[in-house]
């Protein structure tokens, strides 16, 4: 078991290095959006799919495979040890194009039903009332409820590995040999957890990112990815039924350089972050506080993490912290932001710096009340992205005036 472990520090730096046109260190950015061909009997031949860029190094046209889009795929496939993978203009397209592929008008697809809210209503409003599909959210740690859920036109069971924003962790392995049973693909949401678990070695059919967080790491451009088989690859970018080669989210190959650029240092990034959330989630949970993080013993799937990890990158980034109401909650970031400068009142995540948001009424609030309440998003649940910046300690001293100041501490504390 130990020695079948993957290592995805190893697997990015073992992945073939693909250096620039003149041989420099970085890979060259490819910005023509069409390709000639030596002979004019060839373009026939990439229209129909006899040469592709896969198999023979072939390009056409930037909206199919550019080859600086191709590379930072085939980076991010050894990153999460997929046999191909190619990547578009947002994690939303990601998730929107693999559904699209993966099911036919009148499917059916098993959902988290606490996924991001924009993937919440992509499957729960956009897609059922575009394209014919139907969605049944669940809670994705019952896995009976799940399985019930299940029905004959079932073709994807779509989850994220820590779910946005409560932190609940899927069993990946428990989930697809589900799925599998039920002849459906899961689809694995990895966003909050890139270096960290690697689901298509728990059994995960496709896994999609957005790099716009953690990946790229510097909130300064939106990007998406998608990982699996390379037939999916394929099928993604058919010419007439390829929802990303139709729908047409391309990524731009600048933005590909730009991630690749940073994923070297990804594995350091994500092993400070997840120490400093660790360290902060843990003396919140020493004063009675009520915060939530997967690297809490008390943590309801705290050792179904730790079997799914990766060694040496720790539990994410991510915590939560519940202030009871919505009020408190503004008035503990405002105070974070303005006061102590402790972090940013903003959404998104995996910055350097820490960001927050109050998830019910930001990205979140795409769910009713009800489901709200379902998934356990309270209006006071403050969802922190912890960075990598400033003095630990600093830190902490404005964490807890914080608190202390809207009252969150228990006595004593
Ligand atoms: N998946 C998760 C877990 C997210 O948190 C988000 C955005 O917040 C997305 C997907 C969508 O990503 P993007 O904004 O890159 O489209």
């Amino acid at each position: 078991m130990e020695k079948d472990r993957f290592d995805p520090v190893r697997a990015l730096a073992g992945s073939k290095h693909t250096f620039g046109e003149h041989g420099g260190v970085n890979l060259s950015i490819e910005a023509s959006t069409t390709f000639t061909v030596m002979a004019a009997a060839t373009m026939p031949e990439l229209f129909a799919g006899h040469r592709t860029a896969d198999r023979d190094g072939c390009f056409l046209y930037a909206r199919h495979f550019n080859p600086t889009v191709y590379t930072l795929g085939r980076e991010l496939a050894a990153l999460e040890d997929t046999e191909s993978g190619y990547c578009c203009a947002s994690g939303i397209a990601a998730v929107a194009a693999t559904i699209m592929q993966l099911c036919d008008h009148g499917d059916h697809v098993v959902a988290s039903r606490a996924v991001y809210g924009g993937s919440h209503a992509l499957l729960g409003e956009l897609l059922p009332a575009k394209a014919g599909l139907r969605t049944t959210f669940v809670p994705i740690t019952d896995l009976a409820a799940v399985e019930a859920a299940f029905t004959p036109r079932t073709r994807v069971l779509f989850t994220e590995t820590v779910s946005n924003p409560t932190l609940e962790v899927a069993d990946l392995q428990a989930l697809a040999d589900l799925a599998h049973r039920h002849g459906a693909a899961l689809v694995v949401d990895n966003t909050f957890c890139p270096v960290m678990i690697t689901p298509a070695r728990h059994g995960a059919d496709v896994v999609v990112h957005s790099l716009t967080k953690f990946i790229n790491g510097a909130s300064d451009l939106v990007a998406g990815a998608i990982l699996g088989k390379a037939d999916l690859i394929g099928r993604l970018m058919d010419l007439h039924t390829g929802a990303l080669m139709l729908l047409g989210p391309t990524m731009d190959p600048r933005t590909a350089f730009e991630v690749s650029m940073r994923l070297p240092h990804l594995p350091l990034r994500i092993a400070e972050h997840s120490r400093r959330a660790m360290i902060l989630a843990s003396r919140l949970d020493e004063l009675g506080v009520a915060v939530t993080y997967p690297g809490l013993r008390r943590h309801p799937q705290h050792a179904l993490m730790r079997r799914q990890l990766n060694p040496g990158q720790g539990f994410g980034g991510l915590l939560t912290l519940d202030l009871g109401t919505r009020a408190r909650a503004d008035r503990f970031m405002d105070l974070l932001q303005n006061q102590h400068r402790f972090g940013f009142m903003a959404v998104s995540l995996g910055y350097a710096e820490t960001l927050m948001s109050a998830s019910a009424s930001s990205t979140s609030s795409e769910l009713s009340d009800e489901e709200l309440a379902l998934a356990g998003i309270g209006p006071g649940l403050v969802r922190m992205s912890i960075g990598i910046t400033g003095d630990l300690e600093d830190r902490w001293a404005a964490l807890h005036a914080a608190l202390r100041a809207v009252d969150a501490l228990p006595a004593g504390a």
